[in-house]
């Protein structure tokens, strides 16, 4: 898929995920909207994962610890074939397996994930048997940044150094907010790449948004023989609609009718304006 593909399908995922939601009355709108750029160049150019493999041992993982911004995996998965896309119109419906947050009642989604701080954890897990076992699938997990105020996490990071999982890469989507405000300000995380590099990551950043450069940092892991990878992917919360961007009460905000229409119309243009 080359770089316009990649951004038609960003774009095509956030209306998608803005539909949902939308039918819904629910969901993690700005969460899901910073994310999907990197879910998209994961699902699309990296991950060896598809629906007729899904149990396939040798698969890869992909473990969404930031379970919260389970609509924009589910979009992902559905263009993936992992699932019907019309199953998506039953979010957040009675007795619908396309819950609040990622359950393994939905095919494609690797471990229950919500409650955070406990994806980079399962994922060691995962890595380590991996290991133990010589089998070659890599595991890949994806955190937000409020998240890394659970101190599992460096528990977690502490283990996967000592352990030398280089077929570990955890994500970081720094969109600088969690759902009360401004990390800095809620619990201060900086400097992030001194801190994982201390805890024996080898650390990247990228702009979480250029699905050309997140495809470049994501196709090279490990980026260190013997270290867990570490992508600091810089993203902007609400990312692709002008009035929930850098705006913390999107965490899980719906549009009204009139900001529906007013967010699909400006993807819409963003569209046309790459020649789609
Ligand atoms: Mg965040």
């Amino acid at each position: 898929m080359n770089e316009s593909e990649l951004k038609v399908k960003s774009i095509e995922y956030r209306i998608r995920l803005l539909g949902c939601i939308k039918k819904a009355q629910a969901g993690h709108t700005g969460g899901s909207l910073s994310c999907v750029d990197i879910l998209n160049v994961l699902y699309n150019c990296v991950l060896k994962v598809a629906p007729d493999t899904a149990n396939d041992p040798r698969r890869d993982r992909y473990i969404q610890s930031k379970g919260h911004s389970v609509e924009a995996l589910y979009v992902v998965l559905a263009d993936k074939g992992f699932f019907p896309d019309s199953d998506l119109d039953t979010f957040c419906r009675f007795q619908s397996p396309y819950v609040g947050h990622p359950t393994r009642k939905v095919k494609g989604i690797e471990h229950n994930t919500g409650a955070l701080g406990h994806g980079l954890a399962f994922s060691v897990g995962a890595a380590l048997a991996g290991k133990l076992d010589r089998n070659a699938y890599r595991v890949f997990t994806l955190l937000g940044d409020g998240e890394l105020a659970e101190g599992s996490n460096w528990e977690s990071m502490m283990t996967a150094a000592h352990y030398g999982l280089d077929n570990l890469t955890a994500i970081i989507d720094r969109n600088q907010l969690q759902i009360t405000g401004r990390t800095e300000d809620v619990c201060a995380l900086e400097s992030l790449s001194d801190k994982f590099a201390a805890f024996g990551w080898s650390v990247r950043n990228v702009d979480g948004h250029d699905v050309t450069a997140l495809r470049e940092v994501l196709s090279t892991t490990p980026f260190m023989a013997g270290k867990p990878s570490m992508v600091i992917a810089h993203t902007i919360k609400g990312k692709g609609v002008r009035f929930m961007e850098n705006d913390a009460s999107w965490h899980h905000g719906v549009p009204s009718d009139e900001q529906y229409e007013q967010a699909i119309q400006e993807l819409q243009a963003q569209m046309r304006e790459i020649g789609a």
